[in-house]
């Protein structure tokens, strides 16, 4: 249990560069916490909401007011918050074909959308593209949205739908601040007001006082293995928006007659509640942890994304390594540091879904959940890892001294 001296070193002096930079994000979670109480007192939660529930699940109090209090929570008008979202790829799936119809055309302003989106979009069989649904993509400018090439772009074509990936996916980018998606949603809105704004809030839930929802964003969805189940969901995913929207989304999800209506949950809501209500926090956690990395591995010569006193707007912190060594010994080592799975070691493989092989390090509670301490990597260069999660900050310090032993050896 003896840290060796220099990582003891470099590890005290991150920490102590941290301060400034962790009081900003602990100010957010504060208030974030606080909106959260103020929603489950507004509602009243009572333990008579956690209940399990069978069959079709006609009036189910715990579904319908946890509905309720995400819509609170994410400033908009409904949610669909359920076990039967089965991961982010499914919630925004599920939106996405609940709002398109053939012939519409899809824009994506972010660049591509996240990779397990390509055959959801372009797929051969049962893809938007087989259901009649045009596609086209804007990439993203130095970074940022391309505002001009997107009012220009929308200004010929009748667009649907415009899609934006706040997170970086697989890219050395930065996410998308609230304050760019309110900037690009109202020049949007002032072409053509009917078109859906839609946000893939990923990772992205409680990084900021607001959410996409808060500024004028029509559609959002996101995965409970992510932020906004708080490290204990265990399973879902969410879609919330303007009620218009998030009825067509229910309607696809169940069945148009009943839409939200039905759906019972036998394990019972407690843990989607308290999920929720530890979702700032939990976030925190993250936030802390990969400020603490970057701070460290910055000091040691290495690049991240964002930069450490830089703010970030979602919880990925990206880290460019010189070698496919250096690479893998950091994934390698998060998955050392993990409280489950600790003994494995890890191979890359050709994952559904992604281009290149992925090395991937998950040793959590709630399977590939990555509101848990997790890094992934696909093995192409230039070398990144992507690093995101931890439920607490002590286990994220913990992990970053076996990381730079492991990139030091
Ligand atoms: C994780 C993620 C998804 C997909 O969510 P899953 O739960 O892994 O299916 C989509 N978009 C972004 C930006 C993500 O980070």
């Amino acid at each position: 249990m003896q840290m060796k001296e220099y990582i003891k070193n470099i590890i005290e002096t991150a920490e102590n560069c941290a301060k400034d930079t962790f009081k900003k994000v602990e100010d957010t979670a504060y208030f974030n916490q606080k909106k959260v109480l103020k929603a489950f007192q507004k509602h009243k939660i009572s333990l008579r909401h956690f209940a399990q529930t069978t069959g079709y699940g006609y009036g189910d109090e715990g579904r319908d007011t946890l509905n309720k209090l995400f819509a609170d929570v994410f400033d908009c008008e409904s949610a669909l918050v359920s076990p039967h979202l089965l991961s982010g790829t499914h919630a925004l799936s599920v939106a996405l074909f609940g709002v398109l119809r053939p012939n519409d055309l899809l824009l994506s302003i972010t660049g591509k959308p996240y990779d397990t989106l390509d055959e959801v979009i372009k797929g051969a069989d049962g893809s938007l593209a087989d259901f009649g649904v045009n596609y086209h993509c804007i990439d993203l400018l130095e970074g940022h949205i391309d505002e001009k090439a997107v009012v220009e772009y929308i200004t010929k074509n009748k667009t649907r739908m415009i899609f934006i990936t706040r997170s970086r996916g697989y890219s050395m980018r930065n996410a998308l601040s609230i304050a760019e998606i309110k900037s690009l949603t109202e020049k949007v809105k002032k072409v053509d007001s009917s078109i859906c704004i839609m946000v893939d809030n990923c990772y992205g839930e409680f990084m900021d006082i607001i959410e996409p929802t808060t500024v004028g964003v029509d559609l959002m969805a996101g995965s409970l293995n992510k932020n906004p189940g708080g490290g204990i969901v265990p399973t879902g995913g969410y879609v919330c928006g303007t009620t218009e929207y998030v009825n067509k989304v229910a309607g696809r999800l169940t069945a148009p007659s009943v839409g939200a209506e039905i759906g019972s949950n036998v394990f019972g809501y407690q843990y989607y509640y308290q999920g929720l209500f530890q979702a700032p926090h939990v976030t925190l956690q993250a936030t802390k942890g990969s400020i603490l990395f970057a701070y460290a591995l910055t000091a040691m010569g290495y690049e991240t994304v964002p930069k450490p006193e830089e703010r970030c707007d979602d919880i990925i912190r990206s880290v460019k390594f010189n070698t496919e060594i250096e690479l893998t010994s950091f994934i390698q080592a998060i998955q050392t540091a993990s409280p489950v799975d600790s003994f494995l070691s890890l191979e890359a493989w050709d994952m559904p879904g992604y281009t290149n092989k992925v090395i991937m390090a998950a040793g959590c509670f709630v399977e590939g959940a990555s509101i848990e301490l997790s890094a992934d990597a696909p093995i192409k260069e230039p070398y990144i890892a992507y690093l995101q999660g931890g439920l607490t900050y002590e286990h994220c310090k913990a992990a970053l001294e076996i990381c730079i032993e492991a990139i030091t050896k």
